[in-house]
């Protein structure tokens, strides 16, 4: 039930660098990270009817396999046969599909694309019209399609309604993005990047906060122009205190806070109860809460029709495995939002 896939496009996202970075054991090296990816499907493998060599593909890192207990359920997107992979092996058999001289190189997350070609199970890619852009299309796989959707499905953002988003990335851009497509009224960015508060405007920010030119704590900045905390508040970063930061800067009564970051550090969420007991919600979701193979293709639709736009930095052209070093390096200096890498030919 697996597919080797020609990739065309891979971008890089900051949960690569960091599992590369990552000091739990064991150690899954030699490995090969990429989860986000757009390409095209070499050749298929026993038992796969729903794709034929040619198809354009992305990849997803956790996959729907259409038959366990929570793709049937319409509440879920964690598939227990296809769900995220963390042993660096593959869903079917728990072996890897790479080696060196006879020794195992892991996968990450089932896809590992930053790769000229890489297998994933069938469940792990979505066929996706052959008119949308590769290069651009990738950011679907992960980054994007997640902001988008933590404000549709997950908070379900309504008209009117004041949202603040902590982090803008891609992630916190595309949340932005969801919110004002859903006519939110308000919306506000809060990040210590300065250069954020103009791209920003271009995903529908209405305001900006960069809490280095605040003395008192953001939340209170945001209760204050929010006339007492807005309606929802998203945590894009990755930073467990922000959690609690996101969920102090939503009101009273109806308040709800999505956590979509990946925390490097202290896994813990800690928050006082009456912020819960006064009628706040926290949610979490991983990938938006999408069912990958059942509602990325209208994402695509909706980028090709022009609804959607797609928050992209660079666009590298590979031609060297050492090229790789630029996308990292990028990343880690803050200088971009995501890289997408072109394969080399
Ligand atoms: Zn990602
Ligand atoms: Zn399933």
């Amino acid at each position: 039930m697996e597919i080797r896939i020609k990739v065309v496009c891979t971008s890089l996202c900051r949960s690569d660098i960091t599992q590369w970075e990552s000091k739990a054991q064991p150690a899954l090296f030699p490995r090969i990270f990429g989860h986000e990816a757009s390409g095209i499907v070499e050749s298929i493998g026993e038992g796969v009817t729903e794709f034929k060599v040619g198809d354009h593909v992305i990849t997803v890192f956790i996959g729907e396999c259409k038959k366990c207990k929570h793709c049937i359920s319409g509440k879920s997107n964690m598939c227990q046969v296809l769900g995220l992979e963390r042993k660096g092996v593959m869903h079917s058999d728990q072996k890897t599909r790479f080696s060196i001289k006879g020794k195992p190189v892991y996968h990450y997350c089932g896809v590992s694309s930053f790769s000229e070609y890489t297998v994933v199970h069938s469940g792990c890619a979505v066929k996706i019209s052959s008119a949308a852009p590769m290069e651009k299309i990738c950011l679907l796989s992960c980054g994007a399609a997640a902001g988008l959707g933590a404000a549709w499905k997950v908070a379900d953002v309504s008209e009117g309604s004041t949202v603040v988003i902590f982090g803008l990335g891609t992630v916190g851009l595309s949340v932005a993005q969801g919110a004002k497509l859903r006519g939110a009224s308000q919306i506000i960015g809060v990040d210590t990047n300065p250069e954020k508060k103009e791209k920003g405007k271009d995903f529908g920010i209405t305001e900006f906060i960069n809490p280095s030119d605040y003395e008192e704590p953001i939340q209170q900045v945001v209760k204050r122009i929010t006339d007492g905390g807005a309606d929802y508040s998203f945590e894009c970063i990755g930073d467990t205190g922000i959690v609690s930061t996101a969920l102090q800067s939503c009101c009273d009564g109806w308040g709800v806070t999505v956590s979509l970051g990946v925390p490097k550090v202290k896994p813990e969420v800690s928050a006082h109860y009456a912020l819960l007991l006064s009628g706040r919600t926290l949610k979490g979701s991983l990938f938006g809460g999408w069912k990958p193979k059942t509602e990325l293709p209208s994402l695509v639709d909706k980028y090709l029709q022009k609804v959607l736009q797609l928050p992209l930095g660079f666009v590298l052209h590979l031609y060297k495995v050492s090229d790789f070093n630029e996308a990292f390096n990028l990343m880690r200096e803050g200088k971009c939002l995501r890289c997408v890498m072109h394969m080399p030919k």
